[in-house]
């Protein structure tokens, strides 16, 4: 019984919760359990809220008893990224300097989660403030890939996508700065969309770089993703960024999954060297599957995507030292020797010297001195116009094209501590998703696939407001490339070769 509780889709959990045949405190329990059992050997939980699920979920049936409709996901559960505040539940960035931290409020999304009817099962591991590749930056340990617990499960949002990978949660929340959503999906065989900047709120979301952090839903399945996205977007008047205007129409479109016609353009420069072997052919198979689905695939140039990593990795660390300002030591968070002798700026030195991991240091440092006087116009300055430069690149391909697909990233996943001591190779992880943060449209990286027993993203760019287009490709991949399974990765699980994550999700 609870091995089929968390191996079904979120979408039917939903169904047969609704239709009173289970209970949101059982399905919630199973989960409740599976973390207990085999979280010790992945780490994808900062946090268990086990009594806040539990309750919640009592909630949730008591008013589905009394008659009541909610929406497709009411008592279904879901891990949320510990960047978002959730009320009186410790909400810590994977950063020492937020650690017992508990805000007084929710997030939109938190917010959102909850009056819809989902329970949140507890907060996911993630790289400290959401700064790196591999969720190897946090303060409270690393989270180990599902398929391979000795490889990184992506970053930074890892601990959601392995909770989803290990079977942990059917449904996870992230956030996307530069790829932490659609990264951590493509190396754990699962679903991560970005939406649309401005499509989904940022308040009550630890800030990290606020012209491109983004909300957005992970799942395993399509289907699921666009019932979780429809859950947290649209307009909310609390962030200044976000769009007023309908949400796109995400799940009727997972559930079309119709490409005929569909003008899918390759680009050019994301691909070749530096790209694993195995990550393009899976990458020319799924192209393939969109051909006889239906859809023309030509080749498009966006020339300036070659400088998008040196543009974000100026323009991020420029409003990352600006947003860490806040953690002075003074009014929340950790404080380090104030004993009566030391003024209030020692205290912050000591504070945030202990308090900041050395990549959060890093950054501050090189945000602080692009920003500087003397330098704003050659660094900040020129990285700005680059970016501008790429937004023009994706307007004048979606002229021609109606989305833009690549790799998610050049390479499966690598093993920990690999890439740990270079932080260049770290943030060439980051090459094929940072684009579409600097240009604000929506994107997703949906799996198409192993090499080498490991799962391959495919990564979907679409303009700004057209997220449904992307679980459109989603779905039809999905359908070309799952069997019976209905996912890629529930049909790996069931003929692939043996590792420790199909000895974790077997035992379900
Ligand atoms: N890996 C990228 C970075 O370290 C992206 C992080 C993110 O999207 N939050 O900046």
């Amino acid at each position: 019984m609870s091995a089929a509780i968390v191996r079904a889709t979120a979408a039917e959990l939903g169904r047969r919760i609704a239709a009173r045949e289970l209970t949101s405190v059982e399905v919630t329990q199973a989960f409740l359990d599976r973390i207990a059992a085999h979280d010790g050997a992945i780490n994808a939980f900062l946090h268990v809220d086990a009594a806040g699920a539990l309750e919640q979920a009592a909630a949730v049936d008591a008013r589905l008893d009394a008659g009541e409709k909610l929406g497709p996901l009411a008592g279904v559960p879901v891990a949320l990224k510990d960047l978002f505040c959730q009320r009186g539940v410790p909400t810590t960035a994977a950063s020492a300097i937020l650690a017992g931290w508990e805000p007084p409020y929710d997030a939109t999304v938190t917010r959102r989660l909850k009056d819809a009817g989902l329970v949140i099962l507890g907060k996911t591991n993630l790289d400290e403030f959401a700064m790196g590749s591999s969720t190897e930056n946090s303060a409270f340990g690393p989270t180990h890939n599902p398929w391979d617990v000795e490889r990184i499960p992506g970053g930074s949002g890892g601990g959601s996508a392995a909770a989803l990978a290990a079977y942990l949660a059917p449904l996870a929340i992230g956030t996307d700065t530069g790829g932490s959503i659609r990264l951590p999906a493509s190396v754990t065989g699962t679903v991560g969309v970005k939406p649309t900047y401005g499509g989904t709120s940022r308040f009550g979301v630890i800030a990290m770089a606020s012209s491109l952090d983004q909300p957005g839903p992970c799942a395993r399945t399509v289907e699921d993703a666009a019932l979780l996205h429809e859950v947290i977007a649209g307009h909310d008047p609390a962030d200044s960024t976000s769009i007023d205007a309908p949400v796109p129409p995400v799940s009727e479109a997972a559930r079309s999954g119709d490409v005929a016609g569909l003008r899918v353009g390759v680009v050019k420069e994301l691909g070749g060297e530096g790209y694993e072997p195995g990550v393009e052919e899976r990458f020319a198979e799924a192209l393939d599957a969109l051909r006889a689905a239906g859809a023309e695939v030509v080749e498009v140039s966006c020339p300036n995507f070659t400088y998008a990593l040196g543009a974000y990795y100026l323009i991020m660390p420029s409003e990352v030292s600006s947003n860490l300002a806040r953690y002075d030591a003074m009014r929340y968070g950790l404080r380090v020797g104030d004993d009566g002798t030391r003024s209030a700026e020692e205290v912050m030195n000591l504070s945030r010297g202990a308090g900041f991991g050395d990549e959060v240091k890093r950054r501050i440092i090189i945000g602080t001195y692009a920003l500087s006087s003397g330098y704003y116009d050659a660094y900040y300055g020129s990285a700005q116009q680059v970016r501008t430069l790429i937004a023009r690149d994706f307007d004048a391909a979606f002229e021609q094209v109606d989305v833009l697909v690549s790799p998610s990233t050049p390479t499966v996943a690598f093993p920990l501590g690999e890439r740990v001591a270079d932080p260049l190779a770290m943030y060439a992880a980051d090459l094929c998703t940072i684009p579409s943060n600097l240009a604000g449209n929506a994107s997703a990286s949906f799996p198409c696939g192993l090499s080498d027993g490991l799962p391959v993203g495919f990564q979907v760019m679409a303009p700004p407001l057209a997220d449904d287009r992307l679980y459109r490709v989603g779905a039809a991949l999905e359908r070309a490339l799952a069997g019976a399974g209905g996912c890629v990765l529930c049909d790996a699980l069931a003929d692939g070769p043996a590792g420790a994550y199909l000895d974790v999700a077997k035992e379900a």
